[in-house]
Formats: structure tokens, sequence, C-alpha cells
């Protein structure tokens, strides 16, 4: 039905392509191009069957980009190589009238700050060229979108109050590592927080707010208001909302190791001078830490991510709580991967087959939750992300 292109082998593009290569009849052909080809056959090897083709690609770029695509014809690009590199790609997704879809929205590497202001002024280029860019189709972004979007489509005549809940219980026996790229990662959580009440962001310190948040088959967990970028398409597309919150789970021993880095300059972006070379002690400390997609043999426990939604239909108050859990051990037993890696690739995989078949269309720039929610949420329960629901019932976020 059609030929896909995954860029970036790590953690999530090794899922991307394992499950993209499990449903040959809608992915025909599938190329895994990366900056390290090594890692791109490695990942090959472990599909088999020659289901996968790999080719090394710089995808800072535009030159090369277009070379491949031109060479391979892809109907869609998934973009799961690093936000800097989205806007190179999607210029040459322009360039060759192709396809767009990624999980992360784009940040300038030396200012560590993620916006979709980059990405979403290439509407017009996008509905000129007659193709679809799909942004943020991970699980948060991602799912937490189309899930707000099945609940107002169900649910509610207005959505009042959002919070996204996104715990991980799980423990994959090292020091310290985090679940997806150490360096985007990084950057995110030590930025300042923020979220939306009353028409305007309220800013506050990094994890200055957090609280005890249940998770189903989870139990109780340390929860820490950050920022996250759905917040933004999500108020501009549920323009009732009169609060919308982000919620991240993190333990007390990673909180600490992450402090003390912090303190010491390890976390910086602001390039220093070490022996004669400019270095930037984040991505130093990158290269150092644990790469995400060795995390999996021996990770357990499970992940659980969610939205908790209030708002009225037919001027009565409502709640709803809709949410994923996901189990590293069982991920790891399937494609060797372990469950936020998971989390996300299901997704992309699953928002590229709403566009090969159909189901998505339009053209132009938009974010997940602008879709009909209803073919995506059926396929998460066929592809290993099945979601449960309570409707009426306190919010767990309000105990
Ligand atoms: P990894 O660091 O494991 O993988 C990133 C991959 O991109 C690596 O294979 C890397 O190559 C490749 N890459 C980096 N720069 C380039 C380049 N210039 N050209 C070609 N390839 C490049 O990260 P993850 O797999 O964990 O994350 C991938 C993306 O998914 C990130 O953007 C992350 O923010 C996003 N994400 C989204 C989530 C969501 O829920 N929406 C959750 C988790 C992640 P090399 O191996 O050579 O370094």
């Amino acid at each position: 039905m059609g030929r896909v292109l995954i860029i970036g082998a790590g953690g999530v593009g090794a899922v991307v392509a394992f499950k993209c290569a499990s449903v040959p009849e809608v992915f025909t052909d599938i190329l895994l191009a990366s900056r390290t080809k090594e890692k791109c056959d490695s990942i090959a090897n472990f599909i088999g069957n020659n289901k996968i083709k790999t080719a090394q690609i710089d995808a800072d770029n535009v030159d090369d980009l277009v070379g491949l695509i031109k060479q391979f014809n892809p109907d869609i690009v998934i973009n799961v190589a690093l936000p800097y590199q989205d806007l190179t790609i999607m210029e040459a997704c322009l360039a060759t009238k192709t396809n767009y879809l990624d999980t992360a929205n784009y940040e300038p590497r030396d200012v560590a700050k993620f916006e979709y202001k980059w990405q979403w002024a290439y509407q017009q280029r996008f509905k000129e060229a007659g193709i679809l860019a799909v942004l943020g189709c991970g699980f948060d972004p991602g799912v937490t979108g189309v899930f707000t979007a099945y609940a107002k489509k169900h649910y509610f005549d207005e959505i009042h109050y959002l919070d996204i809940v996104d715990c991980n219980a799980g423990s994959h026996g090292k020091a310290f590592a985090t679940n997806f790229n150490p360096e985007i990662n990084i950057r995110e959580i030590t930025q300042n927080g923020k979220y939306w009440e009353n028409g305007q962001w309220v800013e506050t310190k990094p994890m200055e707010i957090h609280r005890p948040v249940e998770y189903p088959n989870i139990g109780q967990r340390e929860s820490y208001l950050l920022y996250h970028e759905e917040l933004e398409s999500l108020t501009k597309n549920f323009p009732t909302l009169k609060r919308a919150r982000f919620w991240m789970t993190f333990g007390e021993k990673y909180i600490n190791v992450l402090n003390v880095l912090q303190e010491i300059g390890m976390t910086s972006i602001k390039p220093i001078l070490y022996e004669g070379h400019e270095i930037v002690p984040l991505q130093f400390l990158k290269a150092i830490l644990p790469e995400p997609a060795s995390l999996g043999e021996g990770y357990k426990g499970q992940t659980s991510i969610g939205c908790q939604i209030k708002g009225i239909q037919n001027g009565k108050e409502r709640t709803y709580y809709v949410w994923n859990n996901c189990n590293h051990e069982v991920v790891y037993k399937e494609c060797r991967a372990q469950a936020v890696s998971y989390t996300t690739g299901v997704p992309a995989m699953t928002g590229a087959m709403m566009v090969l078949t159909n189901q998505w269309t339009g053209t132009g720039v938009m974010n997940v939750e602008e879709f009909n929610p209803e073919p995506f949420m059926e396929k998460l329960n066929e592809y290993g992300l099945p979601w449960n629901e309570e409707i009426d019932e306190q919010l767990p976020i309000e105990k």
C-alpha cells in the first residue's frame, strides 16, 4: 500500500521498523536510514527476512536527504531522529512532495526551547505542495492528543480541565539513565515548568510543583509538573480549556543525580574549551550515559500514561480518565525494546498507517488531535498499546 522511509535508528526507530515490518500489507517497502548505518543493519538483522533496507544519512543535510528520498521514493517519511533534524527533513519532504510524520517538535541546538512555531510556519508551503505533515505522533505528544480528541468526541461538549499524567514505574537497574535520547530528555526536564490557566501560561521553577498521584496497577508515585509540547497545540485546538497541565514521575535517586549533574555544570548546553576543543557538557554527558535502545534487557515494571479530563456535556459536569499501561518485560520479549521506546514507536507506525490508508487525510501541517481519533484508537488496541477508560469517577489527580 505504501513505501516508508524511517529516519533514526535509536530506541524509537528500532520499534518503528519492527512494527512496520509486521504489517507488510500496509508498509510494502521499508528503508531505515540513520547517521550510523551499522545501527540500521543491526535492527534489520534482528527483524530478519530482508524486510528492511538500510542506508546511511546525515539528516542535518537537506541535499543528502533529497537525494535519498528521490532514490527510494517513499510515500511517507517517519522522522524519529532528533528534534534538531525536524526542519531539514521537512524541507526535503517539501522538495520531493513527500508526506512527513514526527514525534517531537523542533528545537534549536543552542537554546533549550521547544515550540511549534517553527514547524507551524510550514503550513502554507505544505498545503501548496499538496502534502501532509503529522506533528507529534509518539505517546506524549501523540496518543495524549488523540485521547483528548476522543474524549471530546464522545463525552464532552466542552473540555475544561486536562491533566496528562506520565508514570514510568520501571526499573532498569542502571545507576542513571534516561529512557529516550539523554540530551533531549535532560534539556526538557531542566527547563522551567509551565501550565495553562485561565487563558495564560503560568511559569514555575524546574520541578517546583509536585504531588503524589495514583496510577493504575502501579500505586502512588510522586509526580512533577513539567512543560510538555502537546500543551501548546492542545490549548490552541481545545480553546475551552481553563487549565492544562502535564505531570511526570521521577524517582528520588534520579532527581538527586540530576541535581548533582546540574550543580556541577554537566547539563549545560554552553560550549566550553576542553584541551583546545569546544565541547558541550550535555553532549559529553550523553556520550557516557547508556543509550535508550540498550536499556530493554532486564528492565522490569511498567509505564502508565493517560489523560484525566473534566468538562461538561449537556450542561452536566463529567470526568473521564483514559490511559495505557505498558510492561517493559513484555515489550522486550516482543521486540528487544523498552516501554518508553515502544510507547513512542507504536503510535508513530500507527500514524503513518493512518496516512497510507487514507484515514488521516488533508494537506498542510497538523497535530494529531486534529484528525479522527477513532481508527487510531482501534489500531492502538491491535498493535500493542491497549487503553482503558473510566467515566464519571473521581479523577486520581483530584484525590
Ligand atoms: P536515540 O538517541 O536512541 O536515537 C536517535 C537516533 O537518531 C540515533 O540513531 C541517531 O544516530 C539518529 N540521529 C541523530 N542525529 C542524526 C542525524 N543528524 N542524521 C541522522 N540520524 C541522526 O533517541 P530515541 O530513539 O529515544 O528518540 C528518538 C526521537 O523520539 C527523539 O526525537 C525523541 O525526542 C522522540 N521521543 C518522543 C516521545 C513521544 O512520546 N512523543 C517519547 C520518546 C522519544 P546515532 O545512533 O548515530 O547517534
